[in-house]
């Protein structure tokens, strides 16, 4: 078996042509030091995970070392960050080292997040502080097991390097595994440099590696179009479900593939406030929670500009197209919305003042400052007769009781027994989500060099959905003193 290759490597995007990547191997590191491999993940990758989960691991996934058949690359790539835009950011601390086409034939890149300087560094080291690796290893992870598509966590190391931010920080490198890193800010990338032959092979690319059904369509670029934001718009319904915050939703951190990426500012609501913002950055609240879908619209519309030239070769039909599908958004997410939403209060059912009674109930939240995970997790409580829990989020038992009177009528008209309710609510309302402060004293930690903290919390997160008395303290609010109340763009 030693003779397997530890990655079985196909590297694709390597083979496209410059502007898309340019040749970069990561920087070398003092004294990599593995903190956390993914075993399970390792294994449905097709790695050898026995092998790589020690010093030899550690010095790849440092960037010291470069594992057999890795073509190490840095991908251009533009963006609209906060609404300005910038026609070339690109990989300036990312690497891609390759791809591997997974167990389920699934192709995925593997990349080095801190793995040193790149030609699109412009003034950033290239590296990163061990804070946002534990961060994106914790909630990356998170996501993926609350069953929101994620970019996922290989391993985090120490480089035994420091990088100098505020202060003086534990350097580390993260491994990300995506089903591409091609971005809205990809295809802006070509579009601003008005080459149309790198747009068509990229949607081609696109096409072939997340889409191959669309090949077949009549219009295969409105097709494609079409089928990225219908990803979005389910993969936006579920942030909200959850209480999920971006936080930094600029086109560059908007994949096509529907994957969450970029878990910088990100947070989870504690208590339920729609103009929550945590990003030290979003000044405006531009990035609010309940901005998040009209922000995905947005940012697909810059996405479908770039796509005029491929949509027609009227323009006016290509207009035509591209704005049917954007308005189009708005329909899809609030119908993937109120699925996610009804299926939390219990309903199996469609009936036309659903929406309604969902938001009575986030109103009643918002008034009684009630924990938007606590509160959903209570109703499957209350299902069964017990509104204890639930009741106790709100600060005033009546608000609670007012909608549970509604909401008692609403499923009367259900068809599936209490105990088939139950079930099927406590599988789509988490026990445990990754708090914000939980993340904080896990990065406290382990820039102190006890990473025990960090371990539990990323094993209790493998089972949001499961109630353990031992993980009592970790799905609580904080208290007032633990409380965060700024999150910031880690690097
Ligand atoms: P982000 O805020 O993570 O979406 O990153 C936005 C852009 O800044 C991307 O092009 C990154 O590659 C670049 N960037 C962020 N941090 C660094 C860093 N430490 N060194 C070089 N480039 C960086
Ligand atoms: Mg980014
Ligand atoms: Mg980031």
């Amino acid at each position: 078996a030693s003779t397997l290759p530890l990655f079985p490597f196909d590297n694709s995007y390597a083979r496209l042509p410059a502007p898309f990547q340019l040749r970069q191997r990561p920087s070398a590191a003092t004294a990599p030091v593995m903190i956390r491999f993914n075993r399970r993940l390792a294994t449905e990758l097709g790695l050898q995970a026995d092998r790589l989960d020690g010093p030899a691991g550690a010095a790849i996934f440092a960037g010291q070392d470069l594992p057999p058949g890795a073509e190490p690359i840095a991908m251009a790539y533009a963006g609209h960050q906060f609404g300005q835009f910038v026609p070339q950011l690109g990989d300036g601390r990312a690497i891609l080292l390759g791809e591997v086409v997974d167990r389920n034939g699934v192709r995925r890149d593997i990349q080095l997040k801190g793995g040193g300087p790149t030609p699109f560094s412009r003034r950033g080291d290239g590296r990163a502080a061990l804070g946002p690796v534990l961060r994106e290893y914790i909630v990356s992870e998170a996501m993926h097991a609350l069953g929101i598509p994620s970019t996922r966590a290989l391993a985090a190391v120490l480089t035994g390097d420091q990088v100098y931010r505020e202060t003086v920080l534990p350097g580390a490198v993260f491994t990300r595994v995506a089903a591409s890193h091609i971005r809205v800010g990809t295809f802006q990338f070509f579009a601003a440099r008005g080459d149309v032959e790198g747009l068509q092979r990229l949607a081609d690319y696109a096409i072939r590696r997340h889409y191959p059904a669309v090949a077949e369509a009549e219009n295969p670029a409105a097709a494609l179009l079409q089928a990225i934001i219908e990803r979005q718009a389910a993969l936006i319904a579920r942030w909200m479900s959850v209480g999920f915050i971006h936080g930094v939703m600029n086109t560059d951190n908007m994949t096509v593939s529907g994957e969450t990426i970029d878990f910088g500012p990100c947070a989870f609501l504690d208590a339920y406030d729609p103009a929550k913002v945590f990003s030290s950055i979003d000044h405006s609240g531009r990035y609010a929670y309940r901005n998040q879908p009209a922000v995905a619209q947005w940012n697909l519309a810059r996405l479908a500009e770039t796509f005029l030239p491929l949509l027609d070769a009227d323009i006016d039909k290509a207009v035509e197209i591209a704005n049917d599908q954007v308005i189009g958004f708005a329909h899809l997410y609030q119908a993937q919305w109120l699925l996610r939403m009804r299926s939390k209060i219990g309903l199996a059912t469609a009936e036309d003042g659903d929406a309604a009674l969902i938001e009575a109930l986030l109103d009643a939240m918002h008034r009684g400052g009630a924990d938007f995970t606590l509160t959903f997790r209570g109703l499957c409580d209350a299902v069964t007769g017990n509104d204890e829990r639930a009741r106790a989020q709100f600060s005033d038992a009546a608000l609670y009781d007012g909608w549970a009177g509604q909401w008692r009528a609403r499923l009367a008209r259900e068809p599936e027994d209490t105990q088939q309710r139950e079930t099927a609510m406590r599988a789509v309302n988490p026990f445990l989500i990754p708090r914000n402060h939980r993340i904080e004293q896990a990065i406290a930690a382990g820039t102190a060099g006890n990473f025990a903290v960090f371990e539990r919390l990323v094993d209790a997160l493998v089972h949001p959905f499961d109630e353990h008395a031992e993980d009592a303290d970790l799905a609580t609010p904080p208290r007032d003193d633990e409380r965060v109340l700024r999150t910031f763009c880690g690097t």
